[in-house]
């Protein structure tokens, strides 16, 4: 906590500064209304300000319009000829300077929250508070990535050489954090960027591009490129060739296809996850029963870091009744859309189609609902719970990212760890379990990037959960996003004998 307390006094961190989190734990905005004492001011205009943003959101058309879309080839070498140019100029400042340019991002994230709220929100089908949050990070990924771009300027016995081209490929589920994070650090490693958006959140890409020039980033040394729906594949395949290295956050698939473009490319990918929670008997049931449904259902479960999994162990009456807890817990919560602050489940960010909406609508064999899914509108449906799933079925090994559920029933915590294991992916797991034998052994054999032990597996937080896959979950050069070594990743380092 000393240490923690520090960091944040120094201005290197301030964990995630959500406004109604701030006074009321744990909180939604539907928990801040309904509990609210009108006696509290601050609260009270904190409750003002999320209605008026929710308010805009609907009909939300932020960053309209700023975004150019590219459409022939000769425009992209055009890009790519500016981004080299002011990268030249950008490389010669020290880390120290870029820093500074840093914590002014930093800082117009801040002053931009409520925008950046409403606007993704209005693309993205993201909560208020799940957009609070997301703000925070961004700004954490600031602060952070400033702070080693200045230990940059200091590398033992080293010199280090950015690269000139960094392309950045976020995808719709994080439209700001992500973004933020692999921009960010490009810049601090003294790289230019092509910033292209996911499509479905082009507006919220924009205006994140907005805030990084107006803080003083040079408009050429950050890209911000929207593809022509058509020649998309084609353009995005010159992009992908071209540029220095690639971020990618999406699926196993796009990485792979920009790997069967360019076999060589330098690729800092973070992809697809198949993610369960393990709790046994020793569980503190009612955490568990949170974490489970934070982790399933947060952003209707389009995260990669989520839980579509609870792989319960032991013996049948255990299952019954946290089964019996987790019905009550899912069903209470409220489906709805991001300008009614009262929802607490959104809506998924396009209709449900192929893989998802299989998801969502059959069972393997042995399977049964629990609580079934059933469409409610536009993109919007009720969490799904099933039960009874096996070992190597669809269900078990598929990712779905969209609000499901299945559950799992091992004899053992050594089988519960060997089926957590059983994917192809590596991304997050955790357990439950106030047993420390039991967590010892779990740690000592669960293989995945971010593990948990009685939290959510969800919401890494810069610097303290450096986020990132093994197995098929990563792919590239695998140092992790908001952690120690992601700049040094990002660039050349070469042994300096001038002074020898
Ligand atoms: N970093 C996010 C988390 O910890 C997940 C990012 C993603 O879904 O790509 O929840």
């Amino acid at each position: 906590f000393k240490a923690a307390a520090e960091l944040m006094e120094s201005g290197e961190l301030h964990f995630g500064p959500n406004r109604l989190q701030d006074r009321h734990t744990p909180a939604t905005i539907a928990e801040g209304f309904a509990n609210a004492p009108d006696t509290d001011p601050a609260l009270m205009a904190n409750i003002a300000w999320a209605e008026e943003i929710a308010g805009r959101m609907k009909e939300s058309t932020l960053g309209t319009n700023v975004v150019d879309v590219i459409s022939t080839p000769e425009e992209i070498e055009d890009v790519l000829d500016r981004v080299k140019k002011a990268q030249v100029k950008w490389a010669k400042k020290s880390g120290k300077e870029r820093a500074a340019v840093l914590r002014a991002i930093g800082q117009g994230f801040e002053n931009h929250r409520g925008e950046l709220i409403e606007v993704a929100g209005s693309e993205a089908g993201k909560l208020f508070d799940q957009g609070d949050v997301e703000v925070s990070e961004a700004t954490d990924f600031a602060l952070y990535y400033a702070s080693l771009a200045e230990e940059l300027d200091d590398l033992d016995g080293a010199t280090y050489k950015p690269v000139q081209t960094t392309l950045v490929t976020p995808p719709w589920n994080f439209p700001m954090a992500i973004p933020a994070g692999g921009a960010l650090a490009a810049l601090a490693a003294g790289s230019g960027v092509l910033f292209k958006p996911a499509y479905l959140t082009r507006r919220t890409g924009a205006l994140l591009a907005k805030i990084m020039w107006e803080a003083g980033v040079p408009k050429d040394l950050l890209a911000l490129i929207d593809l022509d729906r058509v020649h998309s594949s084609s353009l995005g395949e010159q992009l992908v060739r071209e540029a220095d290295q690639v971020i990618l956050t999406g699926s196993i698939e796009t990485a792979e296809r920009f790997r069967s473009w360019r076999p060589d490319l330098r690729l800092f990918a973070e992809t697809s996850g198949k993610n369960a929670i393990i709790v046994t008997p020793q569980a503190d049931m009612d955490l568990a029963v949170r974490d489970v449904v934070t982790s399933a259902f947060g952003h209707a479960g389009q995260k990669c870091s989520a839980s579509s999994l609870v792989i319960l162990v032991g013996s049948a009456g255990f299952s019954k009744r946290f089964q019996r807890q987790l019905v009550d817990a899912v069903r209470s919560m409220k489906p709805g859309y991001p300008w009614d602050l009262s929802t607490q489940m959104g809506p998924c960010v396009e209709e449900p189609r192929g893989k998802l909406l299989s998801g969502l609508t059959q069972l393997g064999a042995g399977e049964r609902w629990i609580i079934k899914p059933e469409r409610l509108g536009d993109r919007l449906w009720s969490p799904g719970v099933r039960t009874g799933v096996k070992p190597g079925s669809e269900y078990h090994l598929t990712e779905y990212f969209g609000p499901i559920l299945g559950i799992m029933r091992a004899d053992t915590l050594e089988e519960a760890v060997e089926w957590q294991n059983a994917v192809e992916f590596g991304l997050t797991a955790g357990i439950h379990s106030l047993d420390t034998d039991e967590i010892g052994y779990w740690l000592e054999n669960v293989h995945a990037g971010n593990v948990y032990i009685n939290r959510t597996i969800t919401g890494a937080i810069v610097r303290r959960q450096p986020f990132g896959g093994w197995k098929r979950s990563s792919v590239g050069a695998g140092t992790k996003a908001g952690g120690p070594n992601y700049l040094i990743g990002l660039g050349h380092v070469e042994p300096d004998f001038s002074g020898e």
